[in-house]
């Protein structure tokens, strides 16, 4: 450690965000920059702890956060994207949209102000572009094996990043008309604007991973020219069956799912033009979004751009503590109230709320009938009664309803029905302890694997599935085989 009482010296800073109102007049990314000097502060804040939770408890990937901290502390940021590149393919997507689960697990949050790992980690993959230093790792062998990635969001790329690096025939299948997954058509570009996968994307050509877009296995292309075809073929399609609210009213114009909404913003962001009779927009409307988490988020700052008259956000759990949770001590992930940068936006949210029905007239929502409920206390496996609160009923005004409320599973017709996958309890892809299918040869990663999750995971579960996949064609691998948590 530099100086082992930084942390008493330093109080964390993290780069500010541009003035909401400046912010809402565009889709960019919304942070300012902040001086090399405090970025060297802040990593000098890290203690260096003999057991970081940061690294083996709080990160999927396993980052060496406290290495990373120190190189960081002493300038020496070629050593640490290194070392940051050798357990994460893309620290400049989680350095932007990672809930940052190492920073709650960092033992200075015990009693202090975490260590800004998050923000560290963005500063160094950002000064190895602006360097110069990442460049294209090109294979040193041909193994002469050919592998289908299915589907580009994190865990593909990162699975077929990993797989080209050791020298296989990769081609990565897209059913979108340009790869990334979520990260391209889901998540918007206040987050992650999209040169940054773009930038990415161009080194893994280079490297020689083949992307083929426009092309959805087991519609486009059969799931059995695609066992003929590959050696190996990696599932990684997302979790993309959305929960629905089949209530009285669901079929009036005007309700629309998320992920339908957010796509479209993307597609406008990239130059694309949506025709009139398809558009969905925010402007000038009241917006009601059906459920509290982060694609809600999402869709409150989008609807924010676009102009909207009012926008509400609806959860059905009741508000969680703020600041502190004592059932989710350090260092687990705190269920706490979370303000985003959208809600610093505007909006209002409701907790502890649920819609009985939809009403509208000729054809088109115009309101929510919803009613209050009560949760009881967790039983021994943490499951509530919700009560509804007689009398509470009340409406809600509404144009245009979005829901959010989460991901069943991955969408099974199409390529993992002709393939006969089996499914797991929750009906996502059933893998094996090696990230194998029901069927040899066919393995599976990402959130098709465990439900919606979260993209860290994604990157991790495409690592590892690298990992076996290599192992299974080769013998053996030299790929980092850390299995995700
Ligand atoms: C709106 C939204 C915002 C989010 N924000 C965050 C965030 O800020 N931070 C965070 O950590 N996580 C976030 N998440 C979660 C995160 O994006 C996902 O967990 C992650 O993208 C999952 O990665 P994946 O590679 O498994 O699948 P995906 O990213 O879903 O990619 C799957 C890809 O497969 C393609 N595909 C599907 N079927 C086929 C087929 N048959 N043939 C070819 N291609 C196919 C799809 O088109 C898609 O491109 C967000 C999720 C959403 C919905």
């Amino acid at each position: 450690m530099s100086k082992p009482d930084d942390f008493l010296k330093f109080t964390r800073q993290t780069a500010p965000r541009q003035q909401v109102e400046e912010r809402l007049a565009h889709y960019r990314e919304i942070y300012l920059d902040i001086a090399e000097e405090e970025l060297l502060n802040q990593a000098s804040r890290c203690m260096e702890c003999g057991v970081p939770f940061c690294h083996n408890f709080g990160c999927p990937l396993g980052n060496l956060t406290p290495e990373c901290n120190e190189l960081v502390s002493q300038g020496r940021w070629r050593e640490a994207l290194a070392f940051l590149h050798s357990t994460n393919n893309f620290p400049e997507i989680t350095g932007r949209v990672c809930p940052a689960i190492c920073e709650t697990a960092c033992a200075l949050a015990v009693n202090d102000e975490a260590v800004a790992i998050r923000q560290t980690e963005l500063a160094i993959v950002e000064k190895g572009f602006q360097k110069g230093w990442i460049v294209p790792f090109l294979p040193k062998v041909n193994t002469g094996k050919k592998i289908a990635v299915i589907g580009s969001g994190p865990a593909g790329l990162a699975a077929a990043q990993q797989l080209r690096r050791v020298g296989h025939e990769v081609t990565v299948f897209e059913k979108a008309d340009r790869p990334g997954g979520i990260l391209r058509y889901g998540i918007p570009d206040f987050k992650l604007e999209k040169w940054v996968l773009d930038r990415r994307l161009e080194q893994m050509r280079a490297e020689g991973v083949w992307f083929e877009v426009n092309c959805e296995a087991g519609v486009d292309m059969s799931a059995t020219f695609l066992l003929k075809r590959f050696d190996a073929i990696c599932i990684c399609i997302g979790a993309w069956e959305p929960r629905d609210l089949p209530i009285p009213g669901r079929e009036l114009d005007g309700i629309h799912f998320a992920m339908d909404y957010l796509i479209q913003q993307n597609q406008r962001n990239a130059g694309k033009n949506i025709p009139d009779e398809i558009s969905i927009s925010a402007k000038g409307k009241q917006v009601i979004i059906v459920g509290g988490g982060d694609t809600g988020n999402d869709c409150l700052g989008t609807a924010l751009r676009q102009g909207a008259a009012s926008v509400t956000q609806m959860e059905i759990l009741p508000c969680p503590p703020e600041g502190e949770n004592p059932t989710t001590p350090w260092p687990l992930w705190p269920q706490i109230l979370r303000t985003s940068s959208s809600h610093e936006e505007g909006g209002e949210r409701l907790w502890s709320v649920c819609t009985t029905s939809f009403n509208g007239s000729d054809g088109k929502v115009q309101g929510l009938n919803v009613v209050k409920v009560e949760w009881g206390s967790p039983d021994e496996n943490g499951n509530r009664d919700m009560k509804i609160l007689e009398g509470s009923d009340f409406e809600l005004r509404a144009d245009l309803v979005l829901l959010s409320m989460g991901f069943v599973h991955p969408v099974h017709p199409g390529l993992l029905e002709s393939l006969g996958l089996a499914f797991d309890k929750r009906s996502n892809v059933a893998v094996d302890s090696e990230m194998m299918t029901s069927l040899p040869g066919v393995f599976a990663a990402g959130d098709a694997a465990t439900g919606a999750s979260l993209v860290v995971r994604a990157i991790a579960a495409g690592r590892y599935l690298a990992y076996q996949v290599d192992r299974y064609l080769m013998g053996e691998s030299m790929l980092p085989a850390l299995p995700p948590i």
